[in-house]
């Protein structure tokens, strides 16, 4: 059996491939896209967890956090920042092996909602801040 990640082949009891680590899940029944070889490959087994997940979910908390507490301004900002480079990091992670990852595109989204939000305050900051001095 072939791993979806690193394209090594792994004995079929494998839970864990051999060379790169990713924990195998059950067995696919459809092809799954092997970027190894640029190619569909049946069958292989699916990983039995979503690489970049943690740091997906953790994009996910930061970006709720960026939005609620919009008011702290660049304390937000800041969040929302790393927010997004997580949300980015765990998509790309995911994205490698053909796994939708939503808590990566709805941390991304968050984040971006914050970084909007805070950016639109600084513009509104800076216009009103010419026009008063
Ligand atoms: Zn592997």
């Amino acid at each position: 059996m072939y791993c979806p990640n690193c394209g090594k082949q792994s004995p079929d009891e494998a839970t864990v491939c051999t060379e790169c680590g990713l924990k195998f899940g059950p067995v696919s029944t459809e092809p799954v896209y092997d970027p190894a070889i640029n190619a569909y490959r049946q069958p292989v087994y699916i990983p039995a967890t979503v690489p970049g997940k943690g740091v997906s979910i953790a994009s996910l908390v930061l970006g709720i956090i960026s939005v609620v507490f919009f008011l702290t301004a660049y304390i937000a900002a800041a969040i929302a920042v790393v927010g997004l480079v997580l949300g980015i990091y765990g998509k790309s992670k995911s994205k490698k092996l053909g796994l939708p990852n939503g808590s990566a595109t709805a941390g991304i989204a968050c984040s971006s909602v914050c970084l909007g939000i805070e950016l639109t305050i600084l513009l509104v900051a800076v216009i009103a801040g010419a026009f008063y001095f």
